[in-house]
């Protein structure tokens, strides 16, 4: 490629509302441009990041035997119907009607669509197993799209289907997926984990989570540095003990009045990076009468939203005494409606959260999870019970392993694949049945395995930049190399040479862009170091006098000059 007759485009300055590295670094790099609320146009260098992801999981993905098709975005109401799902899914299904006033949805995952295509196409045992895939835009009405690609609405997401005549077939079809998932992040080159995941309320008997490891992850995860146990937070804590902990009470530093405090304030005081959902805690002590306890903490905890009905009853697995707490309670534990601390009468009722190791109960946080709209140290206007000290984290860092074989570590990923095994939970909805040897229809044993092709992008991100920009795993780059003239537009013996090289890389199979726009060296230099292209050969004209060419890789911190006729060879 010619970057003449490429499309680049970059910024000095990332636009205000990204907030983690990698979107900023995207929107910097001229990867993406933002057409809405997690909506995406994937700009031409951006496109070619996906491509590559792409084929790398496509080649991984037919090797391990999958089949490639391609179901339609969108999809008829009745199908997820059958399932239930049309009502179960909630505001995150997008909806839409056709001119005859008939529902689609506009697919977030595909298991109703794929279950209706071998429930008709798979007759008998001899068909299986099989196993379909795609690569295909995805539309989830996020509540809080954020981060780019990261967590948009529409997204790209390849998901694979296995179908299998038995559970054993499934435990089978399961593993090669598992395998290839393996595979597939280690050619991405990038620094990953599986961990076992709770199988929640789709049921089903197994289930793991491919992280990619960072910081800025949302998701905790849980793992043992002498062994193979590995589980994210919520499967950690579903097996962890259900008693609160006791932690050390530490003194009140604020005094208790209203005020408005920052998003970052929050985040520190909740030990999470300010780029994660803060997650949301009401807390209720225990409270002691006569030695016995009379009432028990209740806890509740909002993700990152303030609607009491999105309280996620799984995410507190463990804790026996959990429930939501209904507003009339909230009235009565705190002497005041959830909706009284609301930021400025928007949305309601507004979360209360404590501190995840809660210092004491008069020290209340109370946080909407937005910029400028927490209220820290708020007077209940009432008498609290005495300051009551918990942990809240059933699990944490230090803990024994449930495998007995040491200390758990805590780290943070990005959830970039999953794979599920599903059993019969959509062929019995669907009836997808198949004929066994004896003429005997059984239902087919399912499993699913996604990975969210355009988050990728971030995640590698995340974990490979420098403060110029985005370093590039060399299996993701849009280029492998670029080459930089110094004067092409006006220095002959120059030109020569980079056209050349040029011809040369490209004939050996070398993803190379020529930078001929005519820039600067130091315009050229940092717009190649933003975008992350890993390998740089800068040919000028007094190297080229003594035959050399100047090598940089981009993790590099000095040139090295490499003889002309090498350079093919130094790049391979
Ligand atoms: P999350 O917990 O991040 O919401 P999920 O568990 O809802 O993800 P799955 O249903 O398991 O997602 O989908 C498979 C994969 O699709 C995920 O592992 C993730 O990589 C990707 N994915 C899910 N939601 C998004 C999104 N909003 N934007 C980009 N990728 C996504
Ligand atoms: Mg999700
Ligand atoms: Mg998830
Ligand atoms: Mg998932």
């Amino acid at each position: 490629m010619r970057a003449s007759r490429f499309f680049i485009s970059t910024l000095k300055e990332a636009p205000s509302e990204a907030e983690i590295v990698s979107h900023k670094l995207m929107m910097r790099a001229g990867m993406i441009k933002r057409l809405g609320s997690g909506i995406y146009t994937y700009m031409p260098m951006g496109l070619r990041v996906i491509r590559k992801v792409e084929a790398i999981v496509r080649e991984e993905m037919n090797r391990a035997g999958a089949i490639e098709l391609l179901m339609p975005v969108v999809q008829p109401a009745e199908l997820w119907q059958e399932t239930g799902r049309w009502d179960k899914m909630g505001p995150e299904l997008m909806r839409v009607k056709d001119r005859h006033g008939r529902d689609f949805a506009i697919q977030p995952t595909s298991e109703e669509v794929v279950t209706d295509v071998v429930r008709t196409e798979i007759k008998s045992y001899r068909q299986l197993p099989v196993n379909f895939y795609h690569i295909q835009t995805k539309f989830r009405d996020e509540r809080r799209p954020r981060f780019g690609l990261m967590r948009g609405r529409e997204f790209t997401m390849k998901d694979a289907y296995s179908f299998d005549r038995d559970a054993e077939g499934l435990q089978r079809s399961y593993q090669v997926m598992f395998d290839a998932y393996v595979n597939i992040f280690t050619r991405f080159g990038l620094q990953f984990r599986a961990v076992a995941a709770d199988n929640g309320a789709i049921g089903g008997s197994g289930s793991h989570e491919f992280h990619v490891i960072a910081d800025t992850g949302e998701d905790a995860l849980v793992y043992c540095p002498n062994s193979d146990y590995a589980a994210n937070m919520e499967a950690a804590e579903a097996v962890a003990p259900a008693v609160p902990r006791a932690a050390a009470a530490q003194p009140m530093t604020k005094t208790p009045t209203p005020g408005k405090a920052r998003c970052e304030d929050v985040a520190k005081l909740l030990g999470v990076p300010l780029t994660q959902t803060v997650k949301s805690l009401v807390l209720m002590v225990e409270k002691e009468e006569d030695g016995k306890v009379t009432k028990q903490a209740w806890l509740l905890l909002l993700r990152g939203d303030h609607e009491l009905n999105e309280v996620k009853a799984a995410k507190v697995p463990g804790l026996a005494n959990f429930r939501f707490a209904s507003e009339a309670e909230i009235v009565e534990w705190f002497g005041t409606p959830p909706g009284y601390l609301g930021p400025i009468g928007t949305k309601k009722p507004i979360s209360v959260v404590a501190d995840r190791t809660v210092a004491a109960m008069s020290d209340f946080i109370c946080g909407a999870n937005e910029v400028d709209f927490h209220l820290t140290g708020v007077n209940w206007g009432r008498d609290l019970p005495e300051p009551a000290v918990f942990d809240l984290r059933n699990v944490v860092e230090g803990d024994a392993s449930p495998d007995g074989k040491g200390a758990l570590a805590i780290q943070r990923g990005i959830e970039v694949g999953h794979v599920f095994q599903l059993g019969t939970r959509y062929s019995e909805d669907m009836k997808a049945t198949f004929l066994d040897e004896n003429g005997k229809p059984q239902l087919l044993q399912m499993g699913c395995y996604g990975i969210g092709i355009t988050r990728i992008l971030g995640a590698a991100i995340e974990q490979n930049f420098d403060e110029r920009g985005i370093i590039w795993p060399a299996s993701l780059a849009p280029f492998e190399i670029v080459l930089c003239p110094m004067g092409y537009d006006r220095n002959e013996a120059v030109r020569a040479e980079a056209d050349r090289l040029y011809g040369e890389l490209t004939a050996a199979g070398i993803d190379v862009i020529l930078d001929d726009r005519g820039e600067r060296p130091g315009v050229m230099f940092a717009d190649w170091e933003l975008i992350g292209v890993p390998h740089r050969i800068v040919i000028g004209d007094r190297g080229l006098k003594e035959g050399k060419l100047e090598y940089q890789g981009r993790r590099d911190t000095e040139a090295t000059a490499v003889a002309m006729g090498d350079a093919v060879a130094f790049v391979k």
